[in-house]
């Protein structure tokens, strides 16, 4: 049972944390001051000082790699048996386990960092094998320049050492290089090491500067995990070694790995300023979930392909209410975009639809085209349309609709002469759905409640939950009632999620939609449900996920704080912020 580390946040397999020692130290840190000479294989334990019961110096170490000699591991076990103290066990991949610690350490790191593949295998092994709720250390390998990488591969614990071994060495170390101290004709940095001219800056001197670019970057990072955007920044400063960007691509062949620890919801920012971004978690969700789980509503009505706005949500975009003024509400409105592919007009406060800000040049790679390409293919597979009406600008996305249009049946029709929201191009999209009927306010509204279900819930969810469907309040703000009036969910219009209560978690738990479930033992949870109470979780819980909690004495419904594997593995954390709860 871990007793000293508890995650905070989540950010995909990031995290910060807090290690609980006579102060507790925030992660991903620096272990240095935690724990002396863990760098190598075999720890020397070091004695505290003597009547400083707060002073903790001491990580006894518990687990060997497999192999070890008995007498070693006897010699390293700890003998104070008064004091309870955070404990770690060296593992390497094939021996990495379960033993209890609170922290592991890697061992043999500095021959895994440098190698993309390797390390990726290295840590995704490591990390899957040990509970989610303890802290990974990596020791000799983190510089200023890869120990973002390092922590976005789910790395908690690092340490100064290599950063130290080349200011001796007279290596100066930045985020994004090293340079010999000879070949510097000023110092690039402002901190207190830095603060004397170059000439009289020495080896000392360099060491004290590789640590505080080290901390500083430790610093960065913690900051873009709390807010949910260290892959946007990691996108970035991946680029300055190729080692560091090949790892964090080997981590987007690791899908799994990552839609595991990433949040199905929330609301900051996503950056898309690379071809990288195609392929986060994020992106690769949305597109897999419309085209697998959105079911379309609106029949009769024609599909209207139009280019996102750089406004969010889409609809409130000055371009978006010229394309609904000509259109009428005569069709099916779905956004053609890059990173995301496309949204339907029912997704379009879904994370991230409205949550992410990308580079608009007018022109696409060939990449993006082939991304959107496929993604519209899929849908159009999946949904059934009697006309395409596609106003897009000639750039990019004409070349889309036209390479998808030789693919599929549904024949497409092109209103743009010149630009989308010209009279004249307008004006032909007027005339394009002439005669054809007008949706009603009721039966997008609906229709937007049941595909936000199909998207968080599963495929046929929102027919499941809906099924004698009446709406309340004005879009964004809907709330969906069952035929006797009473609330079974709200739409959350800043994430594009749905809020259950407890008729709907009900409802929810007796249809046949898929359930998200939490078993707790028997209290009745207020406020949150931690994780020692969970007995078990439905393995497809995602941080963001409305999820029912049924215990002996409880039913309730809430918002998952974290994964559900990690659930029913922690010991440490809030697992469920619960909403509602009723005693049974
Ligand atoms: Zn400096």
């Amino acid at each position: 049972m871990t007793e000293y580390f508890e995650v905070h946040a989540r950010d995909a397999a990031a995290r910060v944390g807090e290690l609980r020692l006579a102060e507790s130290v925030t992660t991903p840190t620096l272990a240095d001051d935690v724990v002396e000479d863990a760098g190598s294989e075999w720890v020397q334990r070091r004695d505290r000082p003597a009547g400083d019961e707060s002073a903790l110096t001491v990580l006894p170490y518990r687990g060997f790699p497999s192999g070890t000699a008995e007498e070693v591991q006897a010699s390293f076990a700890p003998d104070y048996p008064d004091v309870a103290f955070p404990s770690a066990a060296v593992v390497s991949p094939q021996t990495a386990d379960d033993y209890g610690a609170d922290a592991y350490v890697l061992s043999g790191a500095p021959g895994i960092v440098g190698h993309g593949a390797a390390f990726r295998d290295a840590v995704v092994d490591t990390r899957e094998a040990i509970p989610d709720d303890t802290a990974l250390y990596l020791s000799g390998v983190a510089t200023p320049r890869n120990v973002a990488v390092l922590v976005y591969a789910g790395v908690d614990l690092v340490d100064a050492d290599r950063a130290v071994v080349r200011g001796t060495q007279g290596r100066y170390l930045t985020t994004e290089g090293a340079y010999d101290l000879e070949d510097l004709d000023e110092l690039p940095c402002s901190c207190p090491a830095c603060q004397q001219p170059v000439a009289e800056f020495d080896r000392d001197d360099c060491v004290d500067h590789n640590v505080n670019a080290l901390k500083a970057e430790l610093g960065r990072v913690r900051r873009r995990i709390r807010d949910g955007r260290l892959r946007d920044y990691v996108e970035g400063q991946s680029r300055h070694e190729a080692w560091v960007t090949a790892a964090f691509r080997e981590f987007d062949q690791q899908y799994g790995y990552l839609e595991e620890r990433t949040p199905v919801m929330r609301d900051s920012l996503l950056l898309s300023a690379t071809e990288d971004a195609l392929r986060r978690v994020e992106i690769q969700r949305f597109a897999e979930r419309v085209t697998t789980r959105y079911r379309k509503r609106l029949d009769d009505h024609p599909l209207l392909l139009v280019p996102c706005s750089a406004k969010k949500p889409y609809s409130e975009s000055q371009s978006h209410r010229q394309f609904q003024d000509a259109a009428n509400y005569r069709a099916h409105v779905v956004s053609m975009t890059s990173p995301i592919g496309v949204v339907p007009q029912e997704l379009e406060l879904t994370y991230p639809a409205q949550h992410y800000d990308s580079v608009v040049t007018g022109r696409w790679s060939e990449e993006e085209q082939d991304f959107v390409a496929r993604v519209l293919r899929r849908y159009l597979d999946r949904t059934d349309y009697s006309r395409v009406i596609a106003h897009v600008p000639e750039e990019g996305y004409r070349d889309i609709c036209e390479r998808v249009a030789g693919d599929v049946d549904v024949p497409f029709e092109f209103t743009v002469e010149d630009h989308p929201t010209t009279d004249e191009s307008l004006g032909e999209l007027q005339a394009a759905l002439a005669g054809e009927p007008q949706m009603w306010v009721e039966d997008r509204e609906k229709a937007t409640l049941r595909a936000v279900a199909d998207y968080y819930v599963g495929d046929g969810a929102g027919d499941e939950l809906f099924d004698d469907l009446t709406v309340q309040g004005r879009y964004p703000k809907l709330q969906a009632l069952n035929g006797d009036g009473e609330q079974l969910a709200a739409l959350v219009p800043q994430y594009g999620t749905l809020s259950f209560t407890l008729a709907g978690a009900r409802k929810w738990v007796a249809s046949d939609a898929p359930t998200k479930r939490v078993e707790i033992d028997g209290f009745v949870p207020e406020g949150s449900v931690l994780a020692p109470g969970v007995i078990d979780a439905s393995d497809d819980i995602r941080v963001g996920d409305e999820v029912v909690v049924e215990g002996p004495k409880a039913f309730a419904v809430g918002r998952a704080a974290m994964p559900g594997p990690a659930m029913a593995d922690a010991t440490r954390g809030v697992a469920v912020d619960v909403r509602h709860t009723e005693e049974t």
